[in-house]
């Protein structure tokens, strides 16, 4: 029977497919298809030497080995590609089945018209330079994305990504395994805000924690048992999500800030204990399993938090339910040697302060507090509410109270989960919170405002009530806000003065092309040497 021999590359590899004259087009394309080594669902496509796309079918001109056609798998089913099910989780929508769908036409439109037409390509070409530049882009690696073509593999960050923001269980086996022994010095340098907490692993920090219900005399006033601290804080460590600034670290610095306000201002001999005890654990709980995203976030991407809590404070919401679940299984309920009635006041008290620190009613408990502060009565329960309300607003808020190696880091990490928010809102299609957006926000425009018209407004009506708090709190501040105006204005000399060099660099290659233009002028009207 008469054959026909053609020859064909397949990504650079030499093939030859052999087949009878009056073979079936179906067979034809099978035998390239198999050739190819692509899935039913892929679309193949023939070139031949000229570089034009050809049909696949019997009446194909034979050829020899020089004149090679050249075969192609334009589309490999993205299912199979490692970031087609990330792309989609970590976007919300999902890019694969988008590039799917336009596989689908282009074969629709291949079968009917016999090539794809330029709407086509062009859809194609722009899906293409999307997924690049999602690939590609540094400060989107925390998409998971990125590949770092430097080291020609794909890495995601560590951080962020939705599959790996929450710890796994053996990430926490070894916050266990602590034999920190804390002496007496470091019992002390607790009790203050000057404290670093960078100096601390999360193992330590976990027995750190311990030491503060124990000096607080917790553990013998309420019944707590060691054991069952330590399984609440393990707990609590659990829940805390990596994330760059909403994690265990900023639990510790929240709660060991409560901790260091309760000792300067000698709140013992002003307040019970079950009221200190509602104070600590809130701290501690306050932002767990937060996902990096704010409130404003989770309403207008009308997230599942959004949705549970009516957009009413569903992060604080969400922090405290969180608190609860825990509290709820026995080996882990620091309050269950309690009395109900006691319990009852725990919960109410906690639920109080963690909502309290949504941002939303900052003025609201701020001009409450303001207006109890001449006549405060640590007697009246009103008054004590409002004033633990600001205690954790401060404590939340306070790392610009820290000593300047502290605190800047902490300002990193809270630009970097801002700048993730705005990079994620900007992908969406959702409105850009206008002081996450990388484009607009640097380190001192960030804390100049905030330091200003937040920070120091609220500490300093705390420091009324407590004078001596001045000069622990309010002066690092002030120093923080002169260290930020300062670098503002660095920022702002240098933006001055390369505006300026660029100006005169463009001046100056204005003045060269014009020069270059009389030069070649007086070139053409020298007189003639001879
Ligand atoms: P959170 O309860 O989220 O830990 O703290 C409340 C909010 O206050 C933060 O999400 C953030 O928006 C803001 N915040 C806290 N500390 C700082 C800071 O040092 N600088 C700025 N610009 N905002 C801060
Ligand atoms: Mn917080």
């Amino acid at each position: 029977m008469a054959t026909k021999i053609l020859y064909f590359t397949v990504n650079g590899r030499p093939e030859q497919a052999e087949f009878p004259l009056d073979c079936p087009a179906q067979d034809v394309k099978d035998l390239f298809r198999s050739a190819a080594e692509a899935g039913p669902h892929d679309i193949l496509k023939l070139y031949n030497p000229k570089g034009n796309i050809i049909n696949i079918s019997p009446s194909l001109e034979p050829n020899s080995p020089s004149s090679c056609y050249k075969l192609e798998v334009v589309a490999a089913d993205c299912n199979n590609e490692p970031f087609g099910a990330e792309l989609a989780g970590a976007l919300g929508f999902d890019l694969s089945s988008m590039e799917k769908r336009l596989q689908g036409l282009e074969k629709n439109i291949l079968i009917e018209a016999g090539e794809t037409p330029a709407a086509v390509y062009e859809m194609k070409k722009q899906v293409d330079s999307f997924r690049e530049k999602l690939e590609s882009v540094e400060h989107l690696s925390w998409l998971g994305l990125f590949k770092d073509l430097s080291e020609g593999t794909h890495k995601p960050s560590p951080f962020y990504h939705k599959r790996t923001l929450r710890k796994t269980k053996k990430e926490c086996e070894h916050v266990r395994e602590n034999s920190l022994e804390v002496s007496e010095e470091v019992r002390q340098y607790l009790k203050t805000p000057t404290f670093d907490n960078w100096q601390w692993e999360d193992a330590e920090i976990m027995v750190l924690l311990q030491v503060m219900y124990t000096d607080l005399d917790f553990i013998a006033i309420f019944n707590i048992e060691p054991e069952v601290l330590q399984q609440f804080l393990f707990e609590v460590y659990r829940r805390y999500n990596n994330i760059p600034f909403h994690n265990f670290k900023h639990c510790f610095c929240v709660t060991q800030m409560m901790y260091g306000l309760i000792w300067l201002t000698d709140l013992r001999s002003k307040m019970d204990s079950t009221d200190l005890l509602i104070m600590l654990t809130s701290a501690v709980c306050h932002d767990l399993d937060h996902t990096g995203y704010n409130n404003a976030y989770q309403i207008n991407a009308r997230t599942e938090l959004a949705l549970r809590y009516n957009d009413i404070s569903p992060l604080e919401n969400h922090h405290c339910a969180v608190a609860f679940e825990i509290l709820e299984k026995k080996e882990s309920n620091i309050f269950r040697n309690l009395p109900m009635d006691q319990y009852k006041r725990i919960r109410e008290g906690i639920i109080k302060c963690v909502l309290a620190t949504d941002m939303t009613s900052h003025n609201e408990i701020l001009n409450k507090f303001k207006s109890i502060l001449p006549t405060f009565d640590f007697t009246i329960k009103d008054h004590r509410d409002v004033l633990m309300m600001i205690l954790i607003k401060v404590s939340d808020i306070s790392n610009e109270a820290r000593p300047m190696e502290v605190a800047e880091p902490w300002l990193d990490c809270l630009l970097q989960e801002f700048y993730n928010q705005s990079d994620m809102e900007k992908l969406e299609g959702l409105p850009v919170t206008p002081f996450m957006d990388r484009d607009k926000v640097n380190k001192p425009s960030s804390q100049t405002g905030f330091i200003r018209f937040v920070l120091l407004p609220l500490f300093i009506e705390l420091a009324n009530l407590f004078p001596s708090l001045e000069q622990h709190i309010i002066n690092p501040v002030r120093k923080a806000l002169d260290y930020y105006t300062e670098m503002e204005k660095a920022l702002e000399r240098e933006k001055v003065n390369r505006a300026q060099s660029e100006n005169a660099a463009k001046s100056k290659e204005t003045a060269m092309g014009t020069q270059s233009t009389a030069d070649s002028q007086s070139e053409t009207s020298k007189p003639d040497p001879q």
